[in-house]
Order: C-alpha cells, then structure tokens, then sequence
C-alpha cells in the first residue's frame, strides 16, 4: 500500500531520555514526535505509517520517513526543513527563531479536491492523507481526543440531566483511535456506554488500553450488563462486534430507550466505513477488488444508519453528529433531513471556542511519566479556581493509561495557553523535569480550522465555509516561533470538507523558548477569539473586551 519496504527500525517508538541526537531540542522534538505518531502502541496500522482515522498518515512512504529522519538529525539551528505531504523536499537557510520545520498535507486545489482525485494522487506517490495531527506529528494517543469528548458529553449532560450521566444509556460505534475515547469519556461523566464496532481487534484493543470496561458475548449479555448498571446508577462501558446500524436497529426493535446516540466510525471516508453485513475481512478484500462497489454499498449503509439516527431523534433521544461526516454522505446517498440533528461543536463546543479554549496538550521528551505528574501539579497551582480542570486532571491521572510517550491533554483558553507554557520552561529550566516538554494541540481548535460540518457548522454570521482564518493562523504561528507549523486539507471530515492547520511548540528551558512561548501561545488561542468576535459571538466580544487583544473593527 505505501512504496517501500517496511523498515522496523523505525517503528521503535521515540527516542527517550535527554541526550540529543540532533543539533537542537527544536529538531530532536520533532524526530521523537514523528517517531512517537508511529509507536505501534500509538499508531491504528503503523505497518501503513497509518496513525489514526483510518487513513491518516505520519509521512508519506518508508524512503520518505527514513529521508525525514536523517534530515532532522543534520537541520541546523537556522534552518528550516519543507514537509510536502509527508515527503521531504527541501532544507532553508532561515533564522533561529523561525519554525524547524513547515508542513502541508493533502492541499488540493478547489475543484479537484475529492476523493477520487486524491486517491489518483497518492496512487501516483504524489500526496497523502495527513488526517489532523497524524501528519503534523502531535497525535498523542486516544487520550488525545478523550477530553474533547469528556467536555462535549459533560456540557450535553449540563445541558439536558442536570450535568451528570448517572443512569443514562450512550449509543454509539467505532472505537478506532479516536471513537475509542467514547466509552471512558461517558463512564468518567458517570454514565454507561454501549459502544458497537466491527473488528474485535480494536474492541480489545480499547479494553486492554482501559478505555473499555468489558466485551459482550452478543447483545443479550451486552443488554443485561448495561441494564444493570443504569439500575445500580454505576459508570459502565461494553462493547459489542456489530455494525453500527445494525445495532441501532436492533435496539429499536426491543423498544429500548437511548438517552445520548451518536457516532463515530470513520464515515467521512466511504472506502473506510464498513457496510453491513460485511466482515472486516470481506470489507478488506472488496475494497481492492472492487472499490467503486465498495463506495456504492458504503454509501447506502450510511444513509441507513442515519436514517437509524433519525428514528433516534424522534423517539426523543439526544442525536449528535461528532463530526465524522457520516450525515453529509447520508445525505449524498439520498437522506434529505441528513442534517436533522446538530453536530457537536455548535451544540456544545463554540461557546468554548469562542474563549480561546481548546484542546491544548503536551509531552514528556523524556519518556518519564513523572515529568508529566509534575506538570499536572503545575497546571492545577496555576489554575486553583478551575473545578472542571482538576476534576480532569485527577480523573486523567486516575484512569488515561498512557501510549508512547507520556503526555496529558487539558482544554485551555486565551490567557491561560501562555501561562502554562512558560511555567512548563520553567519546569525544564530549572530541572524540575527531567527533558524539555513538546506543547501543541489539535486542528480542532478555536481560530485553526474551517470545517462547515463540523467546527465552523452554523457560523453566527454564515461564514461557515470562509477558510482564510486558519491559513492566517498557520502564517501568524510561523510569525509567532512555533517549533513546527503545518496546513492540511481534509481533516476527520474529508476531500473538500475543511482546511486546518497545527503549531508545536517546544519547552527547552531556554530564553528563546520562553519568548517563542509567549507569542505562540498567545497568537494562536487569540486569533480563534477574533474569528469567533468577528462572527458577532457575545463570549468572544466579552473576552476581546476584557483582554489584550486588538481588533481594529469589533461589529
Ligand atoms: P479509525 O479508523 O481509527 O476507527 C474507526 C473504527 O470504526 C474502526 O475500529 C472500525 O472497525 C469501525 N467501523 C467501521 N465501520 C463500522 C461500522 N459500520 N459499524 C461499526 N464500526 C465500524 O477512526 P477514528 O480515528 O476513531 O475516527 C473515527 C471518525 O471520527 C473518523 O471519521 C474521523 O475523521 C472522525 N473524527 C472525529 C473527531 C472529533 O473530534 N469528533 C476527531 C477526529 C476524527
């Protein structure tokens, strides 16, 4: 699938410890970053340099990555190495506080930006999937995306059960790298889970990795469980092997009540969703025998399942969208009231967003979980009145069993990102911790992604598909001295759906990195409040108002 021969030595995991292997710790970040997205404790197939999201790779090829490798161990401290989705393609002489390394992914000109293309693209060895922080090189793991989903359930159980999930029943499918957060995420909001996905391997994948608490022997064993636990009002999560529609279905017919159903299996790729009644094995073999029979079968399945969705909505269930296109294809495939039901980030993320939070995360170079304990303290003395954030961080620490090198993820705002990373370089500089600490984030973030799905659905002022802001906050990142800045196309959404960017950063203990620090980390939360002021949001308006920030037109 990808040209080159697999190449073991590189699929290792991270360097570890604080001895470089590069000329600085801006490059040597990177190196273990990159290393760590293909961690096979990290990566979905890293034999396919696959990180996540079903195509989402790291680099583009194995001659690719081992080209990356090698220049990051010669890149000079006033250099700058060009990343062309996931190919190496040229080093510049910059300056020192410039980005190490500049990254664009999957970029496709407007009109040829589908799938079809793309797929003629990458089959050519010209492009591939960068997915969102596979190719930018700050995927963390599933605890990457668990606190988006902590936050998205705790705001809907706010919303709808008086801000706890105890008894209530969450239905939804595809425990991959990132659906694989659902289940602990709805047991740490104290509810219980019933969680479908095709291939048994992922399901005990979850579980050993303590994101599952327990597999069904079919779906009698799976009702019994949850029915309990909703009676005992205890957290559970079970997983069951079964298509997501079928498993909707199903539970329609026995006339159960769902509470919260959603989704997310990798519907916004048709030639990774699995249409039933396949297997995983006949899915894998229908895909290269016959791909577009496979898109045709997998387009229908997904207008099903939505229309399963729907049933849901009706029966007064909460339906969301969590942002895997699953109802634009519903659409395409016929579905005319696809959209019926909301997507998660303007149900229950913009008011977030439009304060400058969102899901800033950080890694110890050192391997040392340790270093990461110790920034947890930091982050909980710097942020004493925050209830929410110590609850996570007490629960992350509890329950987030960590995959390659250790790293913590909590959503911070505009004035509170810069905070963080300085007492971080504090930390390092004074051996507090024992290597220097990567900071970086999700594209799913405030000012850095348009996405009309999904993060930018239902704009206040209809700039939904406006996609200037995170080219602007890639360009003002660069400007800012993060370590590495990247652009991409499609996203978890898909060909044509969105255009993101991502910035790393990294904490050395130096007095470089403590002004890199600053600016980075103020510019980038920033400009997310601007996009949400400049849309006419109250909350980014009050944060403008209260800050320092400077908009020479408020509305
Ligand atoms: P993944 O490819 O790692 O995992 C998908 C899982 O779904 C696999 O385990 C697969 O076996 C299973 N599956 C496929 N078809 C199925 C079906 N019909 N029924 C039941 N299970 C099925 O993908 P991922 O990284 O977990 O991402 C899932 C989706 O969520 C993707 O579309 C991704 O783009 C999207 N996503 C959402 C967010 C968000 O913030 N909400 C973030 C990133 C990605």
């Amino acid at each position: 699938m990808n040209r080159g021969q697999v190449d073991r030595s590189l699929l290792q995991g991270a360097p570890r410890g604080n001895e470089l292997s590069c000329k600085g710790w801006l490059q040597e970040a990177a190196l273990r970053m990159l290393l760590n997205n293909l961690d096979p404790e990290v990566a979905e197939r890293p034999e396919d340099l696959v990180v996540y999201g079903g195509s989402g790779q790291a680099a583009r090829n194995w001659p690719a990555l081992r080209a990356i490798v090698d220049t990051l161990r010669r890149l000079g401290d006033e250099e700058t190495l060009l990343v062309q989705s996931g190919k190496p393609v040229g080093v510049f002489e910059t300056h020192r506080l410039a980005p190490r390394v500049i990254i664009a992914n999957s970029m496709l000109v407007p009109a040829w930006a589908t799938w079809d293309e793309f797929w003629k693209l990458k089959d050519a060895g010209l492009t591939m999937y960068g997915q969102m922080t596979a190719g930018s090189w700050i995927y963390i793991g599933t605890q990457g995306i668990l606190q988006g989903t902590y936050e998205t359930l705790a705001e809907l159980a706010r919303q709808n059960y008086d801000g706890t999930l105890k008894g209530k029943l969450v239905v939804t499918a595809g425990v991959g790298g990132m659906g694989g957060a659902q289940p602990l995420a709805t047991t740490m909001n104290g509810g219980v889970a019933l969680v479908a996905d095709v291939d048994p391997i992922r399901l005990r994948r979850r579980q050993e990795h303590r994101y599952l608490d327990q597999i069904a022997d079919g779906l009698d064993d799976a009702l019994r469980a949850v029915g309990e636990a909703q009676r005992r009002g205890e957290p559970l999560s079970v997983g069951i092997e079964m298509h997501a529609a079928t498993l909707h279905r199903e539970l329609q017919r026995r006339d159960l009540e769902a509470h919260v159903v959603t989704d997310q299996t990798p519907a916004h790729d048709p030639l990774a969703y699995v249409p039933d009644p396949l297997s995983v094995g006949e899915a894998e073999e229908l895909r290269v025998t016959d791909p577009e029979e496979y898109r045709a079968r997998s387009m229908a399945a997904m207008g099903e399942h939505v229309e399963a969705m729907l049933e849901w909505q009706k029966r007064g269930s909460v339906v969301f969208d969590y942002g895997n296109n699953l109802r634009g294809h519903a659409k395409e495939a016929g579905v005319e009231d696809a959209f019926a039901y909301p997507g998660f980030v303007p149900a229950y993320i913009r008011p977030l967003f439009a304060r400058g939070k969102g899901p800033f995360r950080w890694a110890a170079l050192s391997g040392d979980p340790q270093d990461i304990y110790r920034t947890d303290r930091a982050v909980a003395e710097l942020f004493p009145e925050n209830e929410a954030l110590l609850r996570w961080l007490k629960l992350a620490r509890e329950q987030v069993a960590f995959q390659g090198l250790p790293a913590r993820i909590c959503w911070l705002g505009y004035g509170e990102r810069d905070k963080a990373g300085l007492a971080f370089n504090d930390l390092v500089r004074r051996g507090a911790v024992s290597a220097p600490i990567v900071i970086g984030r999700d594209h799913l973030d405030s000012g850095s992604v348009a996405s009309p799905y999904r993060e930018t659905e239902a704009m206040k002022d209809g700039s939904d598909a406006i996609a200037d802001w995170p080219i602007l906050n890639a360009l003002l990142n660069t400007a800012s001295g993060a370590a590495w800045v990247s652009v991409h196309h499609g996203g978890g959404v898909g060909m044509g759906l969105s255009i993101h960017a991502g910035q790393v950063s990294v904490a050395d203990g130096s007095e470089d990195a403590d002004w890199r620090l600053a600016h980075v980390l103020k510019s980038d939360p920033g400009i997310g409040v601007l996009r949400h002021a400049d849309a006419g949001y109250e909350e980014a308006l009050e944060t403008v108002a209260e800050s320092d920030l400077d908009m020479p037109m408020a509305p």
